[in-house]
Order: C-alpha cells, then structure tokens, then sequence
C-alpha cells in the first residue's frame, strides 16, 4: 500500500543542521498493521509526517497506493488524503459541538449526503468504537480513552483505506490502552484498514502490530514481527525493550522547544 525508499531529511542550516532521517526505507503492507517505535526525537513523526504529506523529502520516494507524493502539488495531495484517516495525539476534537457534530465533520466537509444520511453513518462509526448512544454528550462529559475513541470514529468516517496513528495510547490508563489496541486490531483484520501506528508504547505495539520498525537516530535499527523483535540481540533494541536507562541509547532531552511543538501541531 506505502512503499517508501531511501527518504532522508534534514532541518537547519550550517552548523544547526540536524540530519532527521537518514535514507530511510520501508514497506507498509495493505492490511496490516505497521508500527514505527523508538526513543524520543528518533524520527517517528517525522516519518509519518511525510506519510500525510505534511514534509517533503530532501531525497528519496513515497509511493502510496501505485503514486509517488513526493512529486505532487497541494491540490493533488488533497486527493489523496481523502484515502486517509489520521488519528491525532491530541485527539483535536471541538469541545463546542457534540460527539455526533465532530464524527459528522469529515462527512459534511467531503461529502454531499443529506443530513439524514450522516446520521446514520455517525451512529455506525460510533457503534464500531463502542460508543453507540453518545451522540449528543460534549467531548468535556468523556474519558480520555472515550475521546480517543470519538476520535477514531471521526478518523474512519469517510471509510479510509489507511489510517495512521499518532502516539494512540499516549496518556491513557492500561484498559483504555487495550481497548485502542482491540480497536486497531479488529480495524485491520474486518475492514482490511492499513494501519500506521506510531508509538513509544512497546508492549502495545508487539500486541498489535503484524510488522515492527524499530528507529534510532533517523535510522531502522531493527525491523520484523514482534516475535522477531523479542529476539533481536542488537544492543539498542535490547536497551529499549528492557527500558534501561544505561546502554547504547542516551538517556536525552527532546531537542525539542514549544515554539517547535507549536509549528508542528500547525501542520497537522
Ligand atoms: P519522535 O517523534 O521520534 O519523538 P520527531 O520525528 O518528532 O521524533 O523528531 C526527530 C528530530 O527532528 C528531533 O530532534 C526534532 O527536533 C527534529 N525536528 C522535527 N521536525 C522538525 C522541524 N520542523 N524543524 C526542525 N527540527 C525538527
Ligand atoms: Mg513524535
């Protein structure tokens, strides 16, 4: 479904130039589920930034279902993301519209269906994430593993063929967490969804995930099935699946500032 092949990219000028991603590669199958793991700052979103064609590459090619997106104009892009839907860390739902109006935004925004209709197309999406009858509450009456849900029955509205997951179990209690993760799961297994899952949650991602790419330093260090990865003997994973704080990964700082935090959410 996405093939990309030797994508690097690079921010700053001069002396700040930071090397982000470094001829990255990778093959993510038509319904299956993919996940992208490593430390902070190691280039997950910067992956799925491109993915959604919020970055180009300095070098490289994104070829998703037979196109190439790095060629493409803003107009084409479009076209393309209605494939998509993009389950965001923030979860970004509207706290002034009810549950049903932020499920049926991507439907009156794409669509021409009457009223009625989406109607009907909310309550299914709703009835898929297990929150049938919460049409008319207010995102501040939910959980925050209620919200992810609203938010992935927003994500699947429009019947995407991919849908990709920023960090889904960030700030979740353990059940909500499984509850995301069965969610993902049935995703891809009934509906055939492909699913690009970035996320620092290890164990969530070897529960779920039918292939594994382990990032380090804008580089694949590891990359295979969950049983594959338990197995790996190279030091960094070892480091990360053990979560020690000792090893070949430094126990860092986000390079980050909010001011960046900022720029990024912009580009969503
Ligand atoms: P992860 O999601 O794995 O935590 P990111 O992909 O967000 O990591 O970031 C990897 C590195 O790229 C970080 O050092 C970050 O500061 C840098 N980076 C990402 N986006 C930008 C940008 N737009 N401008 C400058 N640096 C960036
Ligand atoms: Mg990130």
């Amino acid at each position: 479904m996405i093939s990309v092949t030797n994508i690097s990219k690079s921010f700053g000028e001069g002396a700040k130039r930071i090397q982000v991603l470094d001829n990255f590669s990778a093959d993510f199958e038509r319904g299956k589920i993919t996940s992208i793991i490593g430390g902070s700052g190691s280039g997950k979103s910067t992956v799925l930034r491109h993915l959604i064609g919020a970055y180009k590459p300095d070098s490289g090619k994104i070829i998703i279902d037979g196109e190439d997106i790095t060629k493409m104009n803003n107009e084409q892009m479009n076209e393309v993301r209605k494939k998509f839907g993009i389950l965001f860390q923030s979860g970004a739902l509207f706290n002034s519209m009810t549950v049903e109006d932020n499920v049926a935004l991507p439907l009156r925004e794409h669509t021409e269906l009457p009223m009625s209709t989406i109607k009907i197309m909310v309550t299914m999406k709703l009835e898929m994430v297990g929150l049938r009858g919460c049409e008319h509450l207010k995102p501040a009456q939910l959980s925050g593993g209620m919200l992810k849900r609203i938010a992935l029955a927003r994500a699947i509205s429009l019947d995407p063929k991919i849908v990709f997951y920023d960090e889904p179990s960030a700030g979740l209690d353990p059940i909500s967490i499984g509850v995301i993760d069965k969610l993902m799961i049935d995703l891809s297994r009934k509906m055939g969804i492909t699913s690009i899952v970035v996320t620092h949650e290890l164990p969530s991602a070897m529960r779920i995930s039918d292939k594994i790419i382990m990032l380090f330093k804008g580089k694949i260090i590891a990359e295979g099935n969950p049983e594959e990865i338990r197995n790996s003997q190279d030091s960094r994973v070892l480091q990360f699946i053990n979560g020690s704080p000792d090893g070949p990964i430094p126990f860092s700082k986000s390079q980050k500032d909010y001011g960046e935090e900022l720029k990024e959410m912009s580009l969503y």
